[in-house]
């Protein structure tokens, strides 16, 4: 079990569950980020008394500096650099990534620089540059401890079974529109769209749920971290949410992972492991569940995960393109300026309209990202 971490964006859902699994684990917590809380920051900050704290925004960073004054914490810098510097601070064995969005893919490089193990919540890295992230931990031998769960569940299928892996089957609820046809969203809202059946989380990726884009960062997400083609991931909408992704083997077993719907399994796992240690969750009652159900998606229905699962085929910076548009896209939609619809026809408009780069290094892949986000905004702002 890893003895103490710094946690990215503590004041978002996986954050705060993050900071309640150390709680009960007794893991020591070095450095708290949050974007613009620090009213939660600061409650945070007196129960876990960390080394060093950080907000991005400008004007949340300097009332920190006010506040924390004579307290003995350090004030890290605004914007990303307080994020790269609390990636790297001394004494931590682990970092938990739990900011939102392509913001985590610079302090999770500076992370598996200084040696840490890296708690993966934030699925944009991969997704943005898995290739050239996935690289790095192999040259660095960095542990990456997947936190999503589907992908906590298929790293426990797995756990040493790399060379008998047949296919991953990669299960989703399907989120609050599952069955409904593009003419049946037109005229969602984004309270309905922020209504998941069955988890609770931050509001970017509970759209992500609902358009399915979600499931598709995981497409990608799953691929680089398993190191499997395309080919090799099949997508089942599981309404439950029960088992939370499965193998299959060479020979045809299938191993799979059950659970309740709680992230704060996955993340004290990616603490523990390879250990496991007790929990106060709630328990799996197998005899009241009333059935388990598993579909292949209609892809027709869902064309942010068809477009995911294309982008991951054509590789280069379309990942990156697709991720950012999107980023820019459900922030506009959650602000009421863009359509349900319209998150998908813009994501797809910017895919097609940026310039593919097929080898591209980290300052393309922050290039792309930045020119995809100015294409949603010039056209839809
Ligand atoms: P939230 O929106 O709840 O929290 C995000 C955190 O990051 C907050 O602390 C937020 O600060 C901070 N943050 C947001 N934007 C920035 C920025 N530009 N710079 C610095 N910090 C920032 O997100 P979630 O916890 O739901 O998700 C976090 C990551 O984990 C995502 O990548 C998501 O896909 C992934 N994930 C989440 C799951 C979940 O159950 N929630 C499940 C699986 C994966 P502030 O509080 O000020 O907004
Ligand atoms: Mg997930």
């Amino acid at each position: 079990m890893v003895k103490s971490v710094a946690i990215l964006g503590s004041t978002g859902s996986i954050g705060r569950q993050t900071v309640s699994v150390c709680r009960d684990l007794g893991i020591s917590v070095r450095a708290l980020t949050t974007n613009r809380n620090i009213e939660l920051l600061l409650e945070q900050a007196k129960l876990l008394r960390p080394a060093y704290v950080a907000a991005c925004d400008l004007d949340a960073s300097l009332e920190l500096e006010r506040l924390m004054i004579g307290t003995g914490i350090t004030v890290l810098p605004a914007g990303e650099d307080g994020l790269r510097c609390a990636a790297a601070i001394p004494g931590v064995d682990c970092v938990v990534t739990a900011v939102s969005g392509a913001v985590g893919l610079r302090p999770t490089i500076d992370a598996i620089y200084a040696g840490r193990r890296i708690a993966l919540a934030n699925k944009e890295t991969l997704v943005c540059a898995g290739d050239m992230v996935m690289k790095l931990a192999r040259a660095q031998g960095a542990e990456l401890i997947p936190v999503d769960s589907e992908h906590s569940a298929i790293f426990q299928c797995l756990a040493g079974r790399e060379r008998e892996l047949e296919k991953i089957l990669l299960t989703g609820s399907g989120g609050p529109f599952r069955g409904k046809t593009r003419g049946e969203t037109s005229s969602v809202t984004p309270e309905q769209a922020l209504r998941h059946p069955n988890w609770s989380m931050g509001p970017k990726i509970t759209v992500d749920s609902a358009t399915m884009m979600n499931k598709g960062l995981e497409f990608i997400e799953a691929m680089h971290l398993f190191g499997v083609t395309p080919d090799d991931i099949e997508v089942l909408i599981h309404p439950e949410s029960v088992v939370h992704s499965a193998v299959e083997l060479v020979d045809g077993t299938v191993i799979a992972q059950l659970g309740v719907a709680d992230m704060r399994l996955p993340i004290q796992y990616a603490l523990t492991w390879p250990e496991r240690r007790g929990s106060s969750c709630k328990r799996l009652e197998l005899t009241e569940l009333a059935g388990l159900h598993f579909m292949k998606p209609q892809l027709e229905n869902t064309p942010c995960l068809a477009l995911a699962m294309e982008c991951a085929r054509r590789g280069g910076n379309s990942a990156a393109v697709m991720n950012a548009a999107n980023e820019e896209a459900v922030h506009l939609f959650l602000k009421r300026r863009l359509g349900y619809n319209e998150i998908y026809d813009c994501v797809a408009e910017a895919v097609a309209g940026i310039g593919f780069i097929e080898e591209p290094g980290l300052e393309d892949i922050i290039e792309s990202d930045g020119e995809a986000r100015r294409f949603v905004k010039e056209r839809y702002t």
